[in-house]
């Protein structure tokens, strides 16, 4: 048999023992970090592992690697499995293409385009729009960033800055904002953090006023991070009302939806992200609310000659045959890049726009069952709003902290917690779609099961409460 054939059987046999392993543990055994390398072999050697040895010992990673696909997995924005994006996927690594030339990815190229196509078509961008899939948010933030960089500034790319230009994003926006303001050499300090209204959505009448200042002081603004989906409450800026601003002020306007930005494909949510199509570039995870295996993230941009203008360089041995709309490594960050559509493009083509759209709409109504529930119970605090797919709380008054580290130990749910303005709370994220109902109520049901019958906790309980008074 073919070497790769008897490798495709053991790794059937291997996913046989994960999906077990799902089922009988959901959350694995956990390894403590200290002693990771004393119960694992991981030791390269000069010589080879008997075949046999490397089952045994792949069984045992496969065992002991977090289980994220479970019911009882709420930590992090993705979850869950969607089994046509997952067949993309290895069909992806198997074909093993680079998505910068029509000569060696063929196909590939017209299956990236067409959701790219068919995205902006949904968020109303006209036939000048185009995209490309960066290796996640943060370089989708990043790569919108730097496009407004060089449109505020043609002369930037060759001779870099020539006036402090600023940026403004909300106090709850993701910290790649952060990061992608030193990399492109805007600076940290040229952030503008702007307020945000009780529920965490960014307030357009500080924005503006802090625009003006920044005029009157002699900087250049530049850029707007409005954020569809903020990381830890789930929060939509309200982007018309930031569009009115961008557009006075000639801003370059990014709507960061990795999180949340998958509600243009839900006739119910949509209005979350109303304005969309007046923004510059807009980017959407499909590894957070579509399910698809890390990393699916997808940068729209208004207008496609942004993204020549930035990203474009000449290299003779690689461009060599087809036109630029088949040669996508004009339009990408890196130059070799994995193909990232395929799973995505086998997921929506097996279930449709209507089947991408009853997943975002469940993921609400899995968050509506778990709001209710807190609300229905006086021993939980609810810190969170309708909406939105994180629902954050507290329990009896327990250390949120304290509680996710504990019941993260004890294997009994992974949960992460949160925080805004002075409170911090326990955050589920309601993105897996296997789960159900009983799902979601069965999480409060151990989580109260472990906080009943753990002395420890109770307390710890008591500690933070005789602290709090
Ligand atoms: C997750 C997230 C990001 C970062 O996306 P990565 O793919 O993890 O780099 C950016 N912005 C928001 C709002 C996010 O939730």
């Amino acid at each position: 048999m073919p070497k790769i054939n008897s490798d495709l059987v053991l790794f059937n046999e291997l996913v046989e023992v994960l999906l077990n392993e799902e089922h009988k543990h959901p959350v694995a055994d956990r390894i403590e970090a200290d002693k990771l390398y004393d119960t694992l072999d991981l030791s390269l050697n000069p010589t080879p592992i008997v075949d046999n040895k490397l089952k045994n010992l792949l069984k045992e990673v496969v065992i002991s690697t977090p289980k994220t696909a479970t019911k009882l997995f709420f930590n992090q924005l993705f979850g869950g499995r969607q089994s046509k994006a997952i067949l993309g996927d290895l069909l992806a690594v198997m074909l093993n293409n680079s998505m910068y030339t029509y000569k060696v990815a063929g196909p590939q190229i017209g299956i990236e385009q067409e959701i790219i196509r068919k995205s902006c078509e949904m968020i109303g961008y006209g036939p000048q729009s185009n995209g490309t899939f960066p290796t996640g948010g943060s370089m989708s933030n990043y790569m919108a960033l730097v496009m407004a960089r060089d449109t505020k500034d043609s002369h930037c790319r060759e001779k870099g800055m020539s006036k402090p230009m600023i940026v403004y994003t909300s106090r709850e926006s993701h910290y790649s904002n952060s990061k992608n303001a030193s990399f492109a050499g805007i600076g940290k300090s040229n952030i503008r953090y702007i307020r945000t209204d009780s529920k965490g959505q960014m307030l357009p009448n500080h924005l503006e006023a802090q625009i003006i200042k920044d005029l009157d002081e002699g900087f250049v603004p530049t850029y707007v991070n409005a954020t569809a989906g903020t990381t830890v409450l789930g929060s939509f800026d309200p982007i018309d009302k930031i569009a009115d601003i961008t557009e006075k002020y000639n801003l370059w306007l990014h709507v960061d939806g990795a999180y949340c930005g998958s509600v243009i494909f839900s006739d119910k949510f949509k209005y979350l992200v109303d304005g969309i199509e007046r923004s510059n570039s807009f980017s959407y995870n499909a590894h957070k609310m579509l399910g698809t295996p890390l990393t699916c993230s997808v940068l729209l941009v208004n207008d496609k000659k942004h993204l020549h203008n930035s990203f474009s360089n000449d290299a003779d041995y690689l461009y060599q045959t087809d036109s630029d709309d088949f040669n996508l490594g004009k339009t990408s960050f890196q130059c070799g890049r994995r193909n990232d559509a395929l799973k995505f493009w086998t997921l929506w083509k097996s279930i449709g726009t209507n089947g991408l759209k009853q997943i975002v709409d469940e993921q609400f109504e899995l968050a509506d069952i778990a709001r209710a529930y807190i609300k229905s119970n006086p021993d939980y605090t609810l810190y969170s709003f309708n909406n939105s797919i994180s629902v954050c709380f507290n329990y009896q008054g327990i250390d949120p902290m304290t509680l996710c580290t504990a019941l993260y130990e004890h294997q009994i749910t992974v949960v992460g917690f949160g925080s805004f303005n002075d409170d911090t709370f326990v955050r589920l994220v309601t993105i897996n779609t296997n789960n159900k109902e009983y799902d979601i109520l069965n999480f409060f049901k151990v989580l109260e099961a472990y906080v009943s019958k753990n002395s420890k906790i109770k307390k710890l309980k008591k500690e933070v409460l005789e602290q709090a008074e």
